[in-house]
């Protein structure tokens, strides 16, 4: 059966409020409610990067992926406009994923140390892997109304997934607030003020920890801001806590 669509804000809140996992994945891949990301992350697929040229692009937003009861949660900005957006999974296919995957092999959570298609072979263990936005933004930068509007589907993602998190990484100071604003969202008492996102800060919240990790972005790994046994002892670290 074909996933009814959201077209506006209030569609999306509809769409995701109640929906099951496999509604939101289902329901999240047909939203068309932020004008601006759908005709970005179209034309991107249409035009495509000469190196993918004879490739088909997914162009359309991006569901979480990984365990469906996952004790770790990591939580990305947005998808890449040649990575997720060409392949149709998270981090898949460039250059953060490149990092972020290698890292999850290095510390156990994943079978295999790379990711570049949906039908590589790739398993997480215990870990599901989100984006606080669905689509591929321009420059990957959201708007605070599309940040806004996205929202209810990671919300609805966290509260149907929160009984079992014992970790939640936050890749960068976006996906720190989206997380914090979901876990909020389900009912988690989070503090306030909202502690500052920085690389290696572990907020506990009960049974779950919130860990704050730069986001592997080339900004970040080429200027040796963020370095392979930074991202490995917090991915580490998570995999710790969620006993995995
Ligand atoms: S960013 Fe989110 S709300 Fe906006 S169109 Fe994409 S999936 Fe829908």
């Amino acid at each position: 059966m074909t996933a009814p669509v959201a077209h506006s804000a209030g569609g999306v809140a509809r769409l995701a409020a109640r929906a099951s996992l496999e509604e939101v994945d289902a329901r999240v891949c047909e939203c068309r409610a932020c004008p601006r990301l759908v005709s970005w992350r179209e034309q991107v697929a249409r035009e495509k990067r000469a190196s993918y040229a004879d490739e088909t692009y997914w162009g359309r937003p991006i569901p979480g992926w990984g365990s469906t009861e996952p004790g770790i949660l990591i939580v990305g900005l947005a998808p890449a406009a040649h990575g997720g957006n060409r392949t149709g999974r998270v981090f898949t296919g460039d250059r953060s994923g490149d990092w972020l995957f290698a890292s999850l092999y290095r510390v156990g959570l994943a079978n295999q140390p790379t990711s570049t298609h949906l039908d590589d072979g790739l398993e997480l263990r215990g870990t599901r892997i989100v984006a606080a936005v669905r689509c591929a933004p321009p420059q990957n930068k959201p708007t605070t109304e599309e940040r806004d509007t996205c929202a209810p589907w990671i919300d609805r993602e966290v509260s149907l997934l929160l009984p079992g998190l014992r970790a939640v990484v936050c890749l960068g100071s976006f996906g720190w607030v989206a997380a914090f604003r979901s876990l909020a969202a389900a009912g988690l008492p989070t503090p306030r003020p909202r502690p500052r996102f920085g690389h290696g800060v572990e907020v506990p919240l009960g049974d779950l920890t919130v860990l704050g990790c730069f986001h592997p972005s080339q900004q970040n790994t080429f200027t040796g801001r963020l370095t392979q046994p930074m991202l490995d002892a917090v991915l580490g670290r998570a995999a710790e806590l969620a006993s995995l």
